[in-house]
């Protein structure tokens, strides 16, 4: 059964509220074996959303939407699925009681406009909402399935958790599905393709996808199948394959992140660390702490913007920062030296570069980055290009740093 996402609001075509209800329900679809197929957007007027749905269910057995289910004037999905679907509004008493209910035990008098919500299409599947009086809207034909959903995003989680997946997984509609996700760093979408791709053939039902971002490449190994175990073993034989391609680029898998692997790797060996960052303000600091419990290995660092902050806290001579500047090798390893004597942790990581749009130069244009780490055994730094957007610049800095330590600790070239 095709299946399709559509996400109705003028906010979401304007750019004002980022379409982020697809994303979730997508995700927990798919965990069920329904792969999306389609997704599409349009805005409140009630033609349009008619011609949204029309094209929808003619393309997917399976239509989800969310949006416009409110009980004001711009919320016209209701009057769109009583057309399209030839239904006529009728008044749910259980609900409008359900509704007053609600507003009463907030000590509010339920305004009028909000008995229209228990205005629903004849003929339609109610999908509880225990946090909203938006009620989900079901309407359920022989061969298909179009369902409406409110879009405040926290009703429409709460909907498609606790109502939707168990009543899709009741009509036995989902298929036996495995998903893996494999964590790379350190190597571009194309290396990974000219490493894996050559020899890999993929099975009947089972799809790869390459998904670059800051971090790293990751690879989606998705396998559909009658039956769970094939889907299983299908997905983890490419996984198996992968790894033996590139295994010195992977970090993890499914929910692993660079810092938390990091942190497993030295909690495991009682080891701590500490930063020292320049271009990245703060930010590889940041990343290290969005695991909980990163208190156990990371002690803290020194953000050493100015050249001067990086001579009187960490150390770094004045002949380096003239003879070489403050984006060099040699900053770098004084850097992270500097931050290991003076934080007295195992392991250092320095950061220090161009993150742009200004400072460039032909020799060091934006995205020279150099990045130090120091341990007891030795201190090196190396260089990098990432780009030539801030933003970007400034996070590949933190997750190749990161990269860098993971590398060291497991002693990988
Ligand atoms: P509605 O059910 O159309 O009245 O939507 C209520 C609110 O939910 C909107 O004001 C948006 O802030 C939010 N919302 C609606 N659709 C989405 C969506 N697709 N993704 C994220 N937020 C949404
Ligand atoms: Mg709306």
């Amino acid at each position: 059964m095709d299946v399709e996402i559509l996400t109705i609001g003028d906010e979401l075509l304007l750019g004002q509220t980022i379409d982020t209800n697809s994303a979730y329900i997508a995700q927990k679809i798919s965990e069920i074996g329904l792969l999306p197929k389609y997704k599409s957007s349009v805005g409140d007027t009630v033609e349009d959303i008619e011609t949204a749905i029309k094209l929808a269910t003619k393309r997917a057995g399976l239509v989800i939407a969310t949006g416009g289910l409110g009980p004001t004037d711009d919320d016209n999905t209701k009057k769109a699925i009583v057309k399209v679907f030839k239904r006529r509004f009728v008044l749910d008493d259980k609900l409008l009681e359900d509704i007053r209910d609600r507003y009463k035990k907030r000590g509010i008098e339920m305004p009028a406009i909000n008995e229209n919500q228990a205005l629903l299409p004849s003929d339609s599947h109610v999908f509880k909402n225990k946090l909203g009086s938006a009620v989900g809207i079901g309407i359920i034909e022989p061969h298909s399935i179009f369902i409406a959903l409110p879009g405040v995003p926290t009703e429409m989680k709460h909907l498609i958790d606790e109502e939707i997946i168990p009543y899709l997984l009741s009509k036995k509609l989902g298929r036996p599905v495995r998903i893996v996700t494999i964590k790379t760093s350190g190597i571009f979408e194309s290396q990974v393709a000219e490493l894996i791709a050559p020899d890999l053939k993929l099975e009947t039902g089972v799809k790869l996808a390459y998904l670059p971002g800051f971090s790293g490449v990751d690879l989606r190994v998705v396998a559909v199948s009658d039956d769970q175990i094939d889907a299983d073993e299908k997905t983890q034989e490419v996984v198996n394959y992968i790894h033996g391609k590139i295994a010195k680029y992977i970090y993890g898998q499914d929910t692993d992140t660079l810092p938390s692997v990091i942190g497993q790797l030295l909690k495991k060996n009682k080891q701590t660390l500490a930063v020292a960052e320049s271009c990245t303000g703060g930010q590889l600091g940041e990343f290290i702490t969005t695991v909980s419990g990163s208190s156990e290995y990371f002690l803290g660092g020194i953000i050493a913007y100015a050249n001067e902050v990086k001579s009187s806290q960490l150390g770094v001579s004045d002949e380096t920062l003239e003879k070489y500047g403050a984006v060099s090798e040699q900053c770098a390893i004084e850097m992270a030296n500097g931050c290991r004597n003076r934080l007295n942790c195992d392991y250092a990581l320095s950061i220090t570069g161009i993150a742009g749009p200004d400072g460039g130069t032909l020799e060091k244009p934006v995205g020279t980055t150099y990045i130090g780490l120091s341990s007891k055994r030795h201190s090196f730094a190396r260089q990098f290009n990432l780009g030539a957007e801030r933003e970007m610049v400034r996070s590949r800095a933190c997750f190749n740093a990161l990269d860098m330590l993971r590398r060291e600790i497991l002693n990988i070239k």
